[in-house]
């Protein structure tokens, strides 16, 4: 398999067709795979944002207090009522934000960006990830896949690797539940997240600072014959470490 950058993307501004843009540059195939950081989504979709659209309630005033409490740093009570509004569930509040978003991701700030953001406070994440991804996917000659990736931090490991939040044109998992290992084990668990391991590879290429590489094309990579699911964001019941977090609280 092959990856490589939609070169010669300009700034990405509200309204732009980033299909078109896509299309104009590359020759795409069917069977390529189309990754596109959520940034320029967002940007398009008009979702640059001021922190005075978010005039801060108690709940925010609170949580701003707390992380400053455990900080020592100035915290802006608006950027958590944004957090807030862009989010369904607090999982935790110190010493960082994280929160379940309305489409179901779970990440610090709800994914809020500061960075590459010119002319505004704040990037919120596209509103519904996976539905941005089937208009670029509709939109797109040949049709390809398309995943929406966004920059992530993880539990229990240093460092940050993208992950896709939203996808369209092909499964989020493929499955090899009951297919065999070269031992001939039968494999009881193993549903591998292809779209967060594309989203990573991509974003190998794209970079997180001022390439301006946002459109990362995977192409010769096949699924395979193998089942496949669109699970991707585990619900509360089920989810063991999201569940002992629930009484945990920072000291
Ligand atoms: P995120 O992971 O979705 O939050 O996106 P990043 O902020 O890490 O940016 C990913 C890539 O997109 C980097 O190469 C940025 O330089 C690039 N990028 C961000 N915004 C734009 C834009 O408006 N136009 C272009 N051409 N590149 C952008
Ligand atoms: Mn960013
Ligand atoms: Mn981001
Ligand atoms: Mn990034």
């Amino acid at each position: 398999m092959e990856l490589f950058a939609v070169p010669e993307l300009p700034e990405i501004h509200e309204g732009d067709d980033l299909a078109a843009m896509i299309a104009d540059r590359v020759d795409l195939r069917p069977d390529d795979v189309v990754c596109v950081a959520s940034t320029v989504v967002s940007k398009a979709e008009g979702r640059a944002a001021d922190l005075d659209e978010f005039p801060a309630g108690p709940r925010a005033k609170e949580i701003a207090r707390n992380l400053e409490e455990v900080s020592g740093e100035e915290k802006d009570p608006r950027f958590a009522q944004a957090v807030l509004e862009e989010s369904t569930d607090v999982v935790m509040e110190a010493p960082f934000v994280l929160t379940e978003t309305r489409f179901g991701h779970v990440g610090v700030n709800a994914g809020i960006d500061r960075s590459n953001v010119p002319d505004h406070d704040l990037l919120l994440l596209p509103k519904r990830p996976s539905q941005s991804a089937e208009r670029i996917h509709e939109r797109l000659p040949e049709s390809p896949p398309v995943i929406v990736t966004d920059t992530s931090g993880r539990s229990f490991r240093h460092g940050q690797r993208a992950v896709a939040i939203g996808w369209a044109g092909m499964p989020a998992s493929r499955d090899w539940r009951g297919e065999t290992d070269r031992d001939g084990h039968e494999l009881q668990v193993t549903v591998e997240s292809v779209v967060d391991e594309l989203a990573g590879a991509a974003n190998l290429v794209s970079g997180e600072g001022d390439d301006g590489t946002p459109v990362v094309v995977v192409r010769d990579w096949a699924f395979g014959d193998h089942g496949g699911s669109d699970n991707m964001f585990r619900e509360m019941r089920g989810d063991f470490v999201r569940q002992a977090l629930r009484d945990w609280e920072y000291e």
